[in-house]
């Protein structure tokens, strides 16, 4: 072995010893956006929920109220979090529908999955599979997981309760589809809703969760665990 033989073999092993160094591997990038009404985005989304997602270690959230700036955001995230009932604009849509269409993965979070906007109908129709238009009073509820095979709810009790909104959220029969993993039964009307669901698209991952109007949902540890589930499904 001459000498640049002997030096390429030492570079190459430096190069295989520095990428596969533990701690290097670059994050996975989530934009996540609120803003709107009713609810403290910033505090319970992105501060709590940014939070949460990153102690899984392998996240980095960019949590943004700025409707404009997603196209921007969009061209770097790996994974897009909408949490927000603010009106997005046309330019936002658009980046929105390329980022899913091209098979990037989307989770929605409670007021995500209300209909929202008029002017978007596909929003609701391609990646809710329908929406939430009402919802039940604000009280204590219990919610049931009725696939416990599924990945988002792995490690979640099989019962658990907190109080939050239960959206009476309905789907919608010219969608695609969603597949329930949680359900959520009113105490005061008896009435069952889906809670959790995946989305059917032919190319991306979708998910959404109807929880989490405020702290009573967004510190408990079902919530924070079916957030992490979702992230990570929808990330791998
Ligand atoms: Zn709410």
């Amino acid at each position: 072995m001459n000498n640049t033989m002997k030096l390429l073999a030492v570079l190459a092993l430096l190069l295989i010893t520095v990428s596969t160094a533990p701690g290097q591997t670059k994050p996975i990038e989530i934009l996540m956006v609120g803003g709107g009404g009713s609810h403290d985005f910033a505090r319970w989304y992105g501060q709590e929920d940014k939070s949460t997602i990153e102690s899984a270690g392998e996240f980095r959230v960019i949590y943004t109220e700025n409707t404009d700036s997603i196209p921007a955001y969009l061209k770097h995230a790996d994974l897009l979090i909408l949490t927000n009932n603010q009106p997005i604009g046309a330019e936002g849509q658009a980046a929105i529908t390329k980022f899913v269409e091209k098979g990037r993965g989307l989770l929605l979070l409670h007021a995500a999955v209300w209909y929202n906007w008029e002017d978007w109908p596909e929003y609701n129709l391609n990646y809710v599979g329908g929406g939430s238009r009402s919802h039940e009073k604000f009280q204590e509820f219990k919610d049931y997981v009725i696939n416990p095979a599924h990945p988002i709810t792995q490690g979640v009790p099989a019962k658990f309760e907190f109080k939050d909104e239960l959206y009476r959220h309905v789907p919608d029969p010219a969608a695609k589809g969603i597949e329930v993993l949680v359900i959520g039964q009113s105490k005061e009307t008896d009435a069952v809703y889906p809670v959790v669901f995946t989305v059917k698209h032919r190319k991306a991952k979708i998910a959404g969760i109807t929880l989490g109007h405020d702290e009573h949902s967004h510190q408990h540890d079902a919530y924070k665990s079916l957030l992490i589930n979702a992230v990570n499904w929808i990330a791998n």
